[in-house]
This record gives structure tokens, sequence and C-alpha cells, in this order.
């Protein structure tokens, strides 16, 4: 009996104990949860990296390094360019926006989009952009730049998204969401006989589209931006070019595609030899789409560029691979600085210097 009443004696101190502790944990949750939701409502109210826009350097984002294969780490192509008021992103690959998103890049400046060529892995978020842009605050219509075709691909998404569009003017009213927002302005990009153009001359920005060689994909452009007398170029998908190394002459960053094209080769061979011929005659073929990082760094050389950055790895590998497969016979190189890219990695190249600034945003 006294084991008994000792036991529940316990049992009630123990659930008193229990209780406390809940509601202080509670308490401590409730304060927490306050405080993150000041902090983030400061953060939105202060807007998006400000200070990127407005510090006179040229920036650039990759927020897509991957490949049309599936890569936990990578989402697809795309590169964010910041300079001056304006954020312009040259392709917008499956999981690209989410990481703008998640960088907190300026949306509501989301002043152009660049398309290189239409591979389903360079276009695939385009509606997501529009649309979460617009909602981030957009209003005027989002210009969009690519080859011939470029209106075919733009009235696609754009027709996709009507629904939605209409639910949410609807639902939060025109004033807020001004329908113009959500339209696309289509820019079809004309080469001249030199095999570029200039698609965009403004504020002392200018942008040049250059014609590379990704067949039977063609045209095919990589895009140049000049900025407060910085340059950045990104190459889209391409084998080694000419016409990418006469017009990307001098620039501080580039941009290039690569494909590992030893792994891609055994790998093929070893597919067949799996009497996987579909995936072998598909795997082969890709060798013949893109730079290996050999010709992509001496591209680079031959331009005279500052520094190149590898991009769209394919095959996707384990990142801990990932040196070894893109950079092997590389580092021993007079090639300028090569880099292997990484979702998220931020360069800044500041107006009036030769620095290249880089750093790994989370
Ligand atoms: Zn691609
Ligand atoms: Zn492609």
């Amino acid at each position: 009996m006294h084991w008994i009443h000792s036991s529940a004696t316990m049992s009630r101190n123990a659930y008193l104990v229990l209780l406390c502790a809940a509601m202080l944990a509670l308490a401590s949750c409730d304060r927490l949860q306050q405080q993150l939701i000041q902090r983030g409502a400061e953060k939105a109210a202060q807007g998006d990296r400000q200070d990127w826009l407005s510090d006179g350097a040229l920036h650039v984002v990759l927020c897509g390094t991957g490949s049309p294969l599936p890569d936990l780490e990578r989402a697809g192509p795309c590169a964010a360019v910041i300079a001056g008021e304006h954020l312009f992103l040259v392709d917008v690959g499956l999981g690209s926006w989410e990481n703008v998103q998640l960088w907190r890049l300026p949306r509501q400046q989301l002043s152009g989009v660049f398309l290189t060529h239409f591979h389903s892995d360079h276009i695939g978020e385009l509606g997501e952009v529009v649309l979460q842009s617009w909602l981030a605050g957009r209003r005027e219509p989002l210009p969009v730049y690519g080859p011939p075709g470029v209106d075919q691909v733009v009235s696609g998404f754009q027709q996709a998204y009507a629904l939605d569009t209409g639910y949410r003017i609807a639902h939060h009213g025109p004033e807020l969401l001004p329908p113009a927002g959500a339209e696309m302005r289509v820019n079809t990009v004309e080469l001249g006989e030199d095999g570029s153009a200039l698609v965009l001359d403004r504020g002392g920005l200018r942008i040049r589209a250059i014609r590379v060689d990704h067949q039977p994909v063609d045209p095919a452009y990589a895009y140049r931006f000049e900025y407060a007398g910085r340059t950045a170029v990104v190459s889209g998908d391409t084998t080694r070019s000419e016409n990418l190394v006469r017009h990307a002459r001098g620039v501080d960053l580039l941009i290039h595609d690569v494909l590992a094209a030893h792994v891609i080769e055994s790998l093929s061979e070893s597919l067949a030899e799996h009497e996987a011929r579909h995936l072998a005659k598909l795997t082969a073929d890709i060798l013949e789409y893109h730079a290996s990082p050999a010709e992509a760094a001496a591209v680079a050389r031959e331009a005279g560029a500052r520094m190149v950055v590898f991009t769209h790895l394919v095959p996707p590998v384990p990142p801990i691979l990932a040196s070894r497969v893109f950079l092997h016979g590389i580092e021993e190189t007079d090639a300028p600085q090569v880099v292997l890219g990484r979702d998220g990695m931020h360069f800044t190249l500041p107006p009036g210097s030769q620095e290249i600034l880089r750093q790994d945003l989370d």
C-alpha cells in the first residue's frame, strides 16, 4: 500500500514537472516563433539584396549548374546577372527559381530573361519565373529574349498559366497585381553577319547575343554582359566555339558548359555491353553537344578570360568526385583561373578594378 501511494505521488509529481516543462517549452517556442516572424517581416520590408542593385558592381549568381540529368545538388541551368538597378536571368532550368527565392535575389527588379536555346532543361521554369516575380511586385510585362522560335515558347507558357493568372487577379485585385505584370514581351534576336547582335544598350549596360555551336539546335546563343567596365559571358550549351572565342575576347568571367567526355564514353560503352541500346545511343549522342573541360579551358585561354567557371555539369556526380571528374588535368595548365561551379556561387566584379570576388550563398 505504501509503495502504491508513493508511486502514485511520484507519478503526480512527474506529471506536474512534465506539464511545467511543456508549458515552458511552449512559451519559449512561442517566443522563438514570434522572433522568427519578426525577423522575416523585417527582411521582407527591407527588400531583397538591395545593396547589390546600387553598389555599381556587376554581380553573377549561379542559380543552377546542373543539366537535364537528375541531380540532387544542382538545379537546371540558370545564371542571374545583377547590373545597375536590374536583375536578369540567363536560362531558367527546373529548380532554379526556387534558388532565386531562397537566396533572396531582387525578384521585383527582374527586367529580362535571356534564353540561350529551347532545350527543355533551359526553359522549364519560365512559367514560374513570370508568375512568382509578378507576385513579388514586378508590374510591367517581362521581356524574354531568345533565338527565332522564342515567340512559340513564350505563348505556350503564357497559355498554360492563363487560368492561374486569372485566379490571382480575381483574388487579390488588379491594383495589387496589375495584369500587365503577368505578361511576357517577346524579343526575337536575329544575329548580324559577325555572328552576334547587340540586344540591349541602356544605362551603361550592354548585352550582346553570340552564336555558339549546339547542332542540330540552331541558332543557339551565348550572352555577353558589359557593365561599369566589367564583363561576364554565359556560354549556354556549346561545343568548342571559335565565334565565342572571338566575342568573349578579354572577358573577366566566362561561365562555360562542360561534359566529361571520357566518363560519358565509358558509360555509353558499358550500357551497350548490357544490351541497353536505346540509352547507349542517347548517351553517345550528347557527346557532340558540349565542350569538354579541357576545351572550355582552352576557349577561356584563347579569349583571354580572367576566370572560367564550369557549369551544366554532365554527368551528375557526387560532390566528393566532382573535382576529380571535371578538373582532371586542368589545374596544371596555364589556363586562366578555373572554378568548378556550384549552385549558390556569387561573383562580384567591382567597378574600376580587376578583382573577381567569390562567395557561397546559403
Ligand atoms: Zn542543356
Ligand atoms: Zn541544349
